[in-house]
Order: structure tokens, then C-alpha cells, then sequence
């Protein structure tokens, strides 16, 4: 991010060579599922609000076509370059590949700092951006389908949708063309929250492991554990929100002007609208200040979670940092020299390329409901209703018992379209950390459970590229 020289894309390269030892595939494979597969830079003008005319600078890159569409988010933010929309579309290869989500990797890109733009001029620049990536065929349910990322959300995502449908008439399955939509536009009930709540399941499944736990001097599940969280945006206010929920303590928050700090544990929301008001995460009653934020990285505590940007942990803070377990929720938030000196401490980095799949994996839940042109649960919701009264009504006759009230609604209960989204996320990251934890448990020469990650996802592409065959 700060540091010129470092090399986002160098980082996922080093990290993905440094798996690939543990892998059979030639060395052709090994470079072809690693090298970006098409790389778009974009240059357009738009006339901002006082007349005068500004040159943007933009990014699609679309890093593996051994699935299509290729998927990934769009980023808004002022370091927005081609090293890091290389990288990031990279790490999304790879985060499909290990939730099984059939899709290519790919990313996006625009170098502007969103708050110094009015909605006028962001909703202009956004809707170029999609005409050129229109014409490059960089857009399309089948081809390639942005979603949001760092500096974008849902408005953007339908400006997205609009240009692409409005230069598309007739396109039946125009809504697949971008995910993270609000529900009105063809988005998924559950989609806003799903990365921040992947990460909890994520982690809630590595709390479970006794083996992991015990080896770090914790206790097993989520309960009581102390959580920081850097970065109070999509990711970190869900992240921090649901471990609050599920029993966890959050004790850190820090935002980029600053962070706060309180053992007694601090309420997400509290704070969220502390600084909605404020305009500042600071001087939050009862917490103490932190002016410089990253010092916030480096106290004491269970799980830390970076969700901000990339390269926020390094070679120079990290043996400095105390936490136990470190959940990576933004892409990239450590380097590889990082990772050396937690490998040595012995602190568990639960990596990002898995852990912040939760987003891809809804965006999936959110193509299938736009294809399919239904939303999840009308056709079963109340037919499952019926079929649970019938058995409820025939258990209660046959035993002379009744069920209480609030047991009776949850069995009773069909499935809302957020209840499957949620069950569904659950289900896949669940089944995603214990495959990457077998495939660490098989080879105890793998030395983190990012290489062991990085192995599962090579293993994948590869075959994928191994049965297609190669195009001559
Ligand atoms: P966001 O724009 O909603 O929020 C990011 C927050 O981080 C902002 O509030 C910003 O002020 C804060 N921040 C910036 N620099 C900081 C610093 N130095 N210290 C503390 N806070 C800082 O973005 P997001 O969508 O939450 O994305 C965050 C990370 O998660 C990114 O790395 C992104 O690539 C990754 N990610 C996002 C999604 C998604 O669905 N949105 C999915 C997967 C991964």
C-alpha cells in the first residue's frame, strides 16, 4: 500500500511458488494457472461537477479463463494500480477454486479516492467504466461479472447493471451481469453481509478444532474469545458484528484516523453510529484512543482481524504483533515476510484467499437466482410448512405431548431465501477449512495453512486445465 516497491502481485507469486513444491503439475501448468490471462487498462475522460475535464485510470483483469464467467470485484480507491487488480483477481482464482464456486478469477480496478467525488460524478465514471468494458466483452453473465469491493457497493453495482441492460435490450439474463445488487435490482437477500459472515463461520470452524486451540493456549469455540478488528466498512462491521453475536468479545476497532481499544469489549454498533456522527472513531466513551490506527494491530488479544487493505502487516510490525490467531478478511493484509515470522511465533494465519470467499460464494447464490429468474424458497417455503405441521401434528397425537411455542415456529418454519443464503455459506465454508486442514494434516512438511490453502486451489485449476486439455 505505502511502500512503492512492494509488489502485491510479486506476493501472491512468492506465496503460490511456495505451494506449488507441494504439488505434481509441470511446470507449464504451474505457469499457465499462475500468469494473469487477459489484462485491460482502461483511460477515459468524464467532466466533473465544476466544468472541468479529469482523465481516470482503470483496470479489468480477468486471471484464469479455465472457468467461465470470470468473477471479481470492482475497487474504488486512490491506490488502485495494475500490480494490485493483478493480484487480487489472482486470489480470486484461486478463493473459487476452494469453495467451489465455478468461476474464473477477475478484478477491477479505478484509481480515484470515491469521497472526493460527488454521487453525480461517481455514478458518470461508473457508467463509462461499464460502456468500456462493454465494448471489450469484459462484462456479461457468461463472460466476466463484477461485484463490489473496497470503495464500492450496492448503489455502484446497479449503475453497473443499468448501463450493461440499457446497451443489452432484450438480454434475458442481463441481471447476471454484475453481483451485489440491492434486492430490488436482482440482488440476494443475505449478499450484503455474506464476506463478514463467512469470516465468522470460517473462523468459528478453526475456534472448533481442539488440536489448533489447545496448541495456541485457547480454549475451544468462539465464546469469550477477544477479537479485534481493523476496519469498520462492509467487511470488518460484519466481521466484527457477527463474533459479537456469536458470544466473542470485540475489544479493538481501528478505522485509518485512529483506534479504540476497551478490555470490558465494545458495542459494534454503538460505535458504528459513534462514528457515523462524530465523523471519527475516536474518543468513544468508555474506550481508550489509539491516534496512530495500527497500533492497534500489535496488542494483545485471541484473534486479530485485518479487514481494511492489503500489505497492513509486514516484515517491520510483525514481530511486533501479539494475537494468537490472525484472520486475514481483506485481501492480502499480509506479506510473505510476515508469514515467515508467524510460522516461527507460531500464530495461526487462517488465510484470506478462503476466509473472505463468503462474498464470491453468495455472489454465486445471487448468478444462480438471476439465470434461474426465481428467488430462493418461493416454490418450497410453503409446502415444507405444510409438510412440518403435518409431522408436528401427528408426533404431538401419537405422543399426547405438546411442543412449546417458540420450538413449534422454528420447526414449523420454511426456508426464507436469507435462511438457505446463510445455511448455503455456511455448509461451503465449513467444508472448505476442514479440506484445507486435511490437506495440511497430509503433508506435515507444508508449513502454514496458507501454502496448505494455496496447494487445495492448485490442485484444482490444475486438474481443471489437465481434463480441458490445452487450446492449440
Ligand atoms: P469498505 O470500503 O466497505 O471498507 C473498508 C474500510 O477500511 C473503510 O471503512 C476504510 O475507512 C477502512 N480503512 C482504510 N484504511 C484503513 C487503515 N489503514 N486502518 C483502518 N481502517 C482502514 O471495503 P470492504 O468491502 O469492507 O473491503 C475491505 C477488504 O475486504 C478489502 O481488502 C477487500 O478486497 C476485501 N474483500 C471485500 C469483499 C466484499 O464483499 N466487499 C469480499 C472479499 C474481500
Amino acid at each position: 500500500m505505502a511502500d512503492k516497491n512492494y509488489s502485491f502481485f510479486g506476493a501472491v507469486e512468492k506465496s503460490f511458488n511456495k505451494a506449488a513444491e507441494f504439488t505434481k503439475w509441470e511446470r507449464g501448468i504451474l505457469e499457465q494457472i499462475k500468469i494473469c490471462n487477459a489484462v485491460y487498462q482502461i483511460r477515459f475522460p468524464i467532466k466533473r461537477d465544476d466544468g472541468s475535464i479529469e482523465v481516470i485510470e482503470a483496470y479489468r483483469v480477468q486471471h484464469s479463463h479455465h472457468k467461465t464467467p470470470c468473477k471479481g470485484g470492482i475497487r474504488f480507491a486512490a491506490e488502485v494500480n495494475q500490480d494490485e487488480v493483478m493480484a487480487l483477481a489472482a486470489l480470486m482464482t484461486y478463493k473459487c477454486a476452494i469453495v467451489n464456486v465455478p468461476f474464473g478469477g477477475g478484478k477491477g480496478g479505478i484509481k480515484i479516492n470515491p469521497k472526493k467525488y460527488s454521487a453525480y460524478e461517481l455514478e458518470k465514471i461508473t457508467r463509462r467504466y461499464t460502456a468500456e468494458l462493454i465494448k471489450k466483452n469484459f462484462i456479461g453473465p457468461g463472460t466476466d461479472v463484477p461485484a463490489p469491493d473496497y470503495g464500492t457497493g450496492e448503489r455502484e453495482m446497479a449503475w453497473i447493471l443499468d448501463t450493461y441492460s440499457a446497451m443489452h435490450p432484450g438480454e434475458i439474463d442481463a441481471a447476471g451481469c454484475v453481483t451485489g445488487k440491492p434486492v430490488t435490482q436482482g440482488g440476494v437477500r443475505g449478499r450484503r453481509e455474506a464476506t463478514g459472515l463467512g469470516v465468522f463461520f470460517g473462523l468459528k470452524e478453526v475456534c472448533h478444532m481442539k488440536d489448533i486451540m489447545e496448541k495456541r493456549g485457547l480454549t475451544t469455540g468462539v465464546e469469550g474469545k477477544r477479537v479485534a478488528v481493523q476496519g469498520l466498512g462492509n467487511v470488518g462491521y460484519n466481521t466484527a458484528k457477527f463474533f459479537s453475536e456469536g458470544g466473542a468479545k470485540i475489544i479493538g476497532l481501528a478505522e485509518y484516523e485512529g483506534a479504540i481499544w476497551s478490555e470490558k469489549g465494545l458495542d459494534v454498533e454503538a460505535v458504528f453510529q459513534h462514528r457515523k456522527k462524530t465523523g471519527s472513531i475516536l474518543n468513544f466513551p468508555g474506550a481508550h484512543n489509539f491516534d496512530k490506527s495500527s497500533d492497534m494491530l500489535e496488542m494483545e488479544c485471541d484473534i486479530l482481524i485485518p479487514a481494511a487493505l492489503e500489505n497492513v502487516i509486514n516484515g517491520e510490525n510483525a514481530p511486533r504483533v501479539k494475537a494468537k490467531i490472525i484472520g486475514e478478511a481483506a485481501n492480502g493484509p499480509l506479506t510473505p515476510e510476515a508469514d515467515e515470522v508467524f510460522i516461527k511465533k507460531g500464530i495461526l494465519v487462517v488465510p484470506d484467499m478462503y476466509l473472505n470467499a463468503g462474498g464470491v460464494t453468495v455472489s454465486y447464490f445471487e448468478w444462480l437466482k438471476n439465470l434461474s429468474h426465481v428467488r430462493y424458497g418461493r416454490l418450497e417455503k410453503r409446502f415444507t410448512e405444510n409438510l412440518n405441521s403435518h409431522i408436528l401434528g401427528q408426533l404431538e397425537e401419537l405422543s399426547g405431548k405438546k411442543v412449546k411455542e417458540g420450538e413449534r415456529e422454528f420447526i414449523m418454519h420454511g426456508p426464507d431465501e436469507v435462511d438457505l443464503v446463510y445455511s448455503g455459506l455456511e455448509e461451503t465454508m465449513s467444508s472448505a477449512t476442514h479440506e484445507i486442514m486435511d490437506a495440511w494434516k497430509s503433508n506435515p512438511k507444508i508449513p502454514d495453512m496458507r501454502t496448505a490453502a494455496y496447494v487445495v486451489a492448485i490442485n484444482k485449476v490444475g486438474t481443471s486445465y489437465a481434463e480441458l486439455g490445452i487450446f492449440p
